[in-house]
């Protein structure tokens, strides 16, 4: 069995952009749009020696009680359910947010193995502008770029590496 690995976060902080650089895809949809992908969606995804399949979700918002919310968050529990491990994506830009902190607090109440990354974090020195995410105690914020490729093998190792 491939291990699975599913992408958590917000909407519009870059999931559906990083699944699609990890299948080499266009299947999942990126859109300015926030919360574009409702759905589950699958993805089978090679870097070096790890073979693994991926998960897209939409947009996480844990304490949803209404609309579409509700069902996304239906989809994103499956989804970490899932999971071998669960990639969490924060927007290293944005900074964190209230909702950030629901999923983070989901999150380490389920106790999977989790990875909590920084995206849109080209151009970005380590340090100072990420250090914020240590609030959300998961450990080490792993920058990378979605968008550029950059830091997804250094993730994929972290992610991986222990399974
Ligand atoms: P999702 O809602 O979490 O799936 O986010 P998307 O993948 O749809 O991306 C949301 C927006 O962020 C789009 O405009 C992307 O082009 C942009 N984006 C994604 N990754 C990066 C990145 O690494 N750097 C920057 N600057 N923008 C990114
Ligand atoms: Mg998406």
């Amino acid at each position: 069995m491939k291990p699975v690995v599913a992408l958590v976060g917000r909407p519009n902080v870059g999931k559906s952009t990083l699944f699609n650089r990890l299948t080499k895809s266009r299947d999942a949809i990126v859109a300015d749009f926030a919360g574009l992908t409702r759905d589950r969606h699958y993805g089978n995804a090679r870097l070096g020696k790890h073979e693994f399949i991926v998960i897209d979700t939409g947009g996480f918002e844990p304490t949803a009680e209404s609309g579409i919310y509700v069902e996304m968050a239906k989809q994103t529990r499956q989804a970490v359910a899932e999971a071998d491990v669960v990639v969490f994506v924060v927007d290293a830009r944005a900074g964190v947010s209230a909702q950030d902190h629901d999923i983070g607090a989901y999150l380490r109440k389920l106790g999977k193995p989790t990875v909590l990354v920084a995206n849109k974090a080209e151009g970005m020195t380590e340090g100072a502008q990420l250090a914020e995410f240590f609030e959300l105690g998961l450990g080490d914020v792993l920058p990378v770029s979605a968008a550029h490729g950059q830091g997804v093998r250094s993730l994929i190792e972290e992610a991986l590496g222990a399974l």
